[in-house]
């Protein structure tokens, strides 16, 4: 218990298991406990619920860092870091769970459960035509010592299985207000496996309750172990584990994705990898994910996390389903990404590049250079940094790889584009000075006075020759920043 005087300090948990790549659902269940806990300056505790051998990889592990530290939500306790509850992943904490599992046991919280898997289907099947509660039926709750005595003397090997209180387990949730479970359907469920392993449902509320976790903010879809998990926070409390205080639970609303189906991890439109090899912004993509369920004021959907951090209430976050948005989480990225100082929207751009094979590992000083020039023409006309690599890959491409776009050729770069391309290189070497406001005057009254011919049209097979693209930076820019040389031959051997 807590006194007015000397509230319980916050601490949150964010505890993913590590199956599978990052997905944004996850990405957003961080956030929020992150915000909450910077909003109150409590705590964020990371913990890996890495209990299923059988799906847990060393790999995914290492992804969910990563991908914490790129987005920059830190934590206070957890791996790396450490704390006064360590070691924070659970496969490590195995002696933990095993003495708590025996004092339950000892409690009579919990009790071994000798049903088999057909004894269990069997009667499932009859309470459903009786139209009774399918759930788990209790058989085994008070079994007396001959019965086990025969049981063992079968070689049946028992599960445990927590006791569930026969009264309602009712609770205020921090986004859904009071909810109550009546026991018939949260009936007793299973906490170690017959082979020793302690399951989920009893290693997550045990860490919990060591950690002294005050809040428990995750999604919807977990909304029916909490009447559970609540009980054995309770009986937990009785045997002495942890300080005794049942956490807060809020319940992030629903993500739905395409065709107003629950976004899965296995949707590809959820792959937080994908995001971070497109060129999303931490602060664009944490941007959308937090309107997934609240929002800083109506009519402000652009916020930096310092903004977030300060308004973040959980009173707040919407119960209803939140929709996930593509078009609108560029167009967010798009402002957070204009938004950037030019060098730091430059440095940015390196990986991409680097990755495309544009730029070495070790970039030059000319390479940078070029690029702090180049990247101020693009800032305003990207989504995603990724786009770098098709709008500023003419510049740094080594002239002998240099292609053009075959469908943009095949539009713009046709018989009609000869004069044009012609006229453009003979004002192009008489130009004394190679910059872009002369090499505008020229191309001009070379090719739109010229010949007569609308700039858009002029200017395009130009652009296409040049930049290999119909989507470039400015074209007179580009040009100033390829260099006479390489433009003048890249328009000759758009006339072969
Ligand atoms: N490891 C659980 C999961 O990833 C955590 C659930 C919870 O937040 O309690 O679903
Ligand atoms: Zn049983």
């Amino acid at each position: 218990m807590t006194s007015a005087a000397s509230p319980s300090p916050v601490r949150v948990r964010f505890c993913p298991s590590p199956t599978g790549n990052p997905h944004v659902g996850l990405v957003r269940t961080a956030l929020f406990n992150w915000a909450f806990a910077r909003h109150h300056g409590g705590t964020m505790i990371f913990r890996i619920e890495d209990t299923d051998a059988a799906r847990d990889s060393e790999e995914s592990y290492a992804q969910l860092l990563d991908s914490l530290r790129w987005l920059g939500l830190d934590w206070d306790e957890g791996p790396e870091v450490g704390g006064p509850h360590a070691p924070y992943r659970q496969s490590l904490r195995g002696d933990i769970y095993r003495d708590v599992a025996r004092r339950l046991r000892e409690a009579g919280h919990a009790y071994p459960c000798y049903c088999t898997a057909e004894e269990l289907d069997a009667r499932r099947e009859a309470a459903r035509k009786a139209g009774r509660p399918s759930g788990y039926d209790g058989a085994c709750r008070d079994l007396d010592p001959g019965r086990i005595a025969a049981y063992e003397a079968e070689g049946r090997t028992p599960i445990l299985r927590f006791r569930m209180p026969d009264e309602p387990v009712t609770f205020t949730d921090l986004v859904r207000g009071e909810l109550t479970f009546t026991p018939e359907n949260v009936p007793d469920y299973g906490i170690v496996r017959a082979t020793g392993a302690p399951l989920y449902t009893l290693v997550n509320p045990v860490d919990d309750a060591l950690m002294e976790v005050t809040h428990v903010l995750r999604g919807e879809d977990l909304l029916s172990s909490t009447p559970r998990q609540i009980a054995l926070y309770r009986a937990l409390a009785d045997i002495g584990v942890g300080k005794g205080g049942v956490p807060r639970f809020g319940h992030l609303p629903y993500v739905m994705g395409e065709g107003n189906k629950k976004l899965s991890k296995r949707d590809p439109q959820s792959s937080l990898n994908l995001y971070r090899e497109r060129g999303f912004l931490p602060e664009g993509l944490l941007n959308y994910l937090a309107l997934l369920g609240w929002s800083l004021a109506e009519d402000r959907d652009i916020f930096t996390m310092d903004e977030m951090v300060t308004a973040f209430d959980i009173a707040d976050v919407n119960a209803n389903p939140a929709r996930f948005d593509l078009k609108k989480c560029e167009a967010i990225n798009a402002v957070h990404l204009r938004r950037l100082p030019p060098e730091e929207f430059a440095r940015r751009l390196v990986p991409h590049l680097q990755a495309a094979g544009l730029l070495p590992a070790e970039p030059s000083r000319d390479a940078l250079r070029l690029l702090a020039e180049a990247a101020p023409l693009t800032q305003e006309r990207m989504v995603t940094l990724g786009e770098a690599v098709g709008m500023l890959g003419f510049l740094f491409v080594a002239p002998e790889d240099f292609r053009v776009d075959e469908a943009d050729a095949a539009k713009v770069l046709g018989p009609d584009a000869r004069p044009v391309l012609l006229a453009g290189v003979k004002a192009l070497e008489e130009l004394p000075e190679f910059r872009a406001e002369p090499m505008q005057d020229a191309l001009r009254a070379a090719v739109v006075d010229g010949l007569g011919l609308k700039p858009k049209v002029a200017f395009t097979a130009l652009r296409v020759a040049v930049t290999g693209r119909r989507v470039s930076p400015p074209l007179f820019e580009s040009m100033e920043l390829l260099g006479r040389d390489e433009t003048l031959r890249r328009l000759r051997a758009a006339l072969d």
